[in-house]
């Protein structure tokens, strides 16, 4: 839960898709699944064609100026964007940030989901098709964010992988907030080597280090296991973690 001025709040997701069954039930599942019905959280999926004044239930048109491909048009994408922020507002609280996930966009990352998860709304936009009319992007979209350069059929995936990367920073939602605090790129690094029962499978050994109860020795090992990993698998975030530490 978020606290606001002394009150407890939970984060509330609310999807703009064509897909709602698709999000509802990736998200609904495990650890998220658990955070709503602890309501830590609140996930709503809005069918986009709900909100069509087509009387065939169309939500998508040609692309003025000819190319390939179905674009989905700008009524029924804001029509359901208002009703969204209507029913925010009625509680007192303001809409808050609108995503559109896109290819187009800043790449995700944890930074990113961290400053995002104080947030008490946040409302992710799921294109489909060619995507959708500029125009309506202009009126309601804050950020335009993608989850990597390549390109997927609609924005359902991308939605829900933001909305798990997020959600598990939301107080009460992990069990074990530490381990949010020692994950990969939390502090630059990617995370140290991890072991669990047996002490032996196949011939290899635990590192004995781990076995011996000095916790001071097993964070400086740990730290050592970070920097040479992110030093091997990721050049670009060691020489930023170098830089950093040289300056402290
Ligand atoms: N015509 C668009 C372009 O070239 O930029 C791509 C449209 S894509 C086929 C359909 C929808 O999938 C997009 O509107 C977006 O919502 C979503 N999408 C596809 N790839 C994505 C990515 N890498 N990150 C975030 N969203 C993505």
């Amino acid at each position: 839960m978020l606290e606001r001025n002394g009150y407890l709040t939970m984060m509330n997701f609310h999807i703009l898709t064509l897909f709602p069954e698709m999000v509802m039930q990736g998200l609904h599942t495990s650890i998220l699944g658990r955070a709503v019905e602890r309501e830590y959280i609140s996930i709503e999926a809005v069918n986009i064609r709900d909100y069509t004044l087509d009387k065939h239930g169309k939500v998508d048109d040609y692309t003025y100026g000819g190319g390939a491909g179905m674009l989905m048009q700008a009524q029924p994408v804001y029509d359901a964007w208002r009703a969204v922020s209507e029913r925010i507002t009625a509680r007192g609280a303001t809409p808050g940030r609108v995503i559109y996930v896109t290819p187009q966009g800043k790449t995700f990352h944890q930074k990113m989901a961290q400053e995002l998860a104080v947030e008490e709304d946040l409302t992710f936009l799921c294109g489909h098709y060619e995507g959708i009319d500029e125009r309506v992007l202009e009126e309601i979209v804050t950020d335009e964010i993608s989850i990597g350069d390549y390109v997927l059929t609609g924005g359902e995936l991308p939605a829900m992988v933001m909305i798990d990367a997020i959600a598990r920073l939301v107080p009460g939602v992990l069990h074990n907030t530490d381990s949010a605090m020692t994950e990969s790129f939390c502090d630059g690094l990617l995370e140290y080597p991890q072991y669990s029962r047996p002490e032996i499978w196949h011939d290899k050994r635990v590192p004995p280090i781990l076995l011996c109860g000095d916790h001071a020795k097993v964070d400086a090992w740990r730290l050592e296991q970070s920097v040479i990993r992110t030093r091997e698998r990721r050049p670009d975030l060691y020489e930023t973690y170098c830089k950093r530490t040289r300056s402290l």
